[in-house]
Formats: C-alpha cells, structure tokens, sequence
C-alpha cells in the first residue's frame, strides 16, 4: 500500500519489560530498561506495513515508579496528540506492573474516541521467546483499526485485547499474566486478524464526567489492606499525611475488621472518603445499608489499585459521598 494510505499511529514509550534488556537470553527477572521507544519500533519493521509512526519518548521508567505528576503528563501528551486530525490513534508502550492503573487512568480522562492501546511484555526483549515484538505488532494493528473504536481504552497482552476497566495483572512471572477473570476479554488478536467478542458497558472516556484541564495534582488517596488483628493506626497516620480519600482492600466482601471500622470512623471525622474495595481478586463488592452511616462508599468491580484512582478523580470533581459512590457504580 502506498504509505500515505496507511494510517498514522502515535507510539509513546514510557519503559517496563517491553524497554528491558538482561545480561543473558534465559535470563527472565533482573533486567533493566534500556532501550528506547524508536529502538523498539526498528526491531518490529514488520510494523511498517500497518502504519505511519511516529515517536515519542514520554519517559522510561519501570511502571511501579510512575506517579500521579507523570499520569498527568501521559494523559494530556494522548489528549492533544488525538485532537489531531490526521492521528489515526495511540500505541503506548507500559510497564505491566501498574498498567492497569494507567490503563484505567487514561479509561476515565481521555476526550476522544479513536483507539487507545496500551502495551507491555513479560519478558525483556533480549529473552529467548521475548512477547514483546509481538505484542507490539499486535497493538499497532489494533489501534490502526476501526474494530478499536467506543471500547475505551484496551490493553494488547499475549493475543488477549482486554478493557482497561477489566483487566488486572494476574501473574509475578507468567507470560499470560494478565487476567479478565470475570468479565473476560473484548477480544484476540491472530494471524493479523482481530476478533472482538463484547464492548464493556461501563462508562469511559467522552462519556465520563472528568476533565484534566487546569488539573495540575490529584488528591492524596492511600490504599490500606485489611486483615485478622488489625489496627485503626495506619488510618491515623493516612490522615495525618494528608490523605483525602482511603481505599481499604477489604476482606471478601468488602467486610472490614472492627478495629478498620474505627480508623474509618476517625477518617470521616476529618471528611475524608473511604471505599470499601476488596483483596479477593474477584468479584463485585456490593451496597451495604449501614454505608452511608460509616461514611463508606462501596467499590463495585473495583480491585484496590483501580478504585485508588477512580477515587482520586472523584475528589477531584466533589466531596459528596453519594455522587461519589455513583460514579463506583457506573464506571
Ligand atoms: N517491572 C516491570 C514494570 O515496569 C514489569 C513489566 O514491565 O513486566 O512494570
């Protein structure tokens, strides 16, 4: 095809495994980022018939590094680069260990509905089967397609193309490590075709309430997990530090001990929101009668790691605790 026909796709590296290299090719952990987002791209020239490229390095790091400041940049880097007419989509580059997080992020911020696909790899790219390469191809050809539009932002991982709102890191180590247990995958990707199942019906992207402009911090909000002889402490020192919002990683059902349950109480003294999340891994964590009482907003679907950034977003738009709990329930 004649390159001016192809469409033109943005790649923004950010680093993780997929940017790593390790001393040896058995070598799977211990590995450091090295390489750039262009070097990715010429070792992929496969790429080069799907789509126009064109680089950016927004930083290089690996994801467990990344911080709210930086999540800012990303996000308004994608937004003004897809108010361009001629950008087709965006492929970012992403550690695997808090993808989900900057998934879920740009899920709820972005103001466009051209394809948004965020990529890693297990293994770095100078291992023996690497997923890298693949992987990348794989979410070129995805964010090249009109198949990728009104799912929000999706995730390209071992032929899997999962919803940002969905999916989690599932695995340390596993090359399929990333999991839709629940609601399952919106598709795969084989042979150079794409296959896509179901969209996700919680809101996203042009459809949220939220807006980045003029943003220039989020609120504080920690994660505090729960478990058998807790303490009301670390509730303490979250408000003392600053916290505006709490996420607790419940136990089952989003039940939290009795000595939580004070530590919640002392934060709503202070005004701030706690969310009832859960360390199960799966599930819904439903409405409970004595919520609004506690001042607890449940999280739904939501694993700790999500909700700490839905919450923030919402702080961000308002204190009140029923409007905050309704944006838990849709998006
Ligand atoms: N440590 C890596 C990261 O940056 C893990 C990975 O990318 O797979 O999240």
């Amino acid at each position: 095809m004649n390159d001016s026909l192809l469409p033109h796709i943005v790649l923004l590296g950010t680093g993780g495994t997929i940017a790593a290299t390790a001393d040896k090719a058995t070598r799977l952990t211990d590995y450091v980022v090295t390489e750039g987002i262009e070097a990715l791209l010429t070792a992929v020239p496969e790429i080069n018939r799907l789509a126009r490229i064109r680089c950016k390095q927004v930083f290089n790091i690996e994801s467990h590094a990344i911080t709210n400041s930086m999540l800012l940049k990303l996000a308004a880097c994608i937004n003004k680069e897809l108010t361009k007419p001629d950008v087709h989509g965006v492929v970012v580059t992403h550690g695997t260990d808090t993808l989900e997080e900057t998934a879920y992020f740009l899920n709820l911020t972005l103001k466009s509905n051209k394809p948004v696909v965020i990529v890693g790899a297990m293994r770095p790219g100078s291992a023996l089967s690497a997923d890298g390469p693949l992987n990348l191809y794989n979410a070129i050809l995805l964010a090249s397609s009109p198949q990728a539009t009104g799912h929000g932002v999706l995730v390209m991982l071992n032929d899997r193309i999962g919803a940002a709102r969905f999916i989690s890191k599932a695995s340390t180590t596993q090359p399929d490590a990333f999991r839709s247990s629940d609601q399952g995958y919106i598709g795969q990707v084989h042979n150079d075709n794409i296959h896509i199942f179901q969209t996700p019906a919680t809101l996203h992207t042009t459809q949220t309430e939220f807006s980045l402009n003029g943003i220039k911090a989020l609120p504080m909000v920690d994660i505090i997990y729960d478990h058998q002889n807790a303490g009301p402490h670390l509730y303490a020192a979250s408000v003392a530090a600053g916290a505006q919002g709490i996420v607790i990683a419940a136990t089952g059902n989003g039940s939290v001990s009795p000595q939580a349950l004070k530590g919640i109480k002392l934060a709503a003294k202070r005004k701030v929101v706690c969310v009832r999340s859960s360390r199960t891994g799966s599930g819904v964590v439903t409405h409970s009668d004595t919520d609004n009482k506690s001042g607890l907003v449940s999280g739904n679907s939501l694993n700790p790691q999500k909700a700490r950034i839905l919450l923030m977003l919402a702080l961000d738009a308002t204190r009140d605790q029923e409007k905050i709990q309704w944006y838990f329930d849709r998006y």
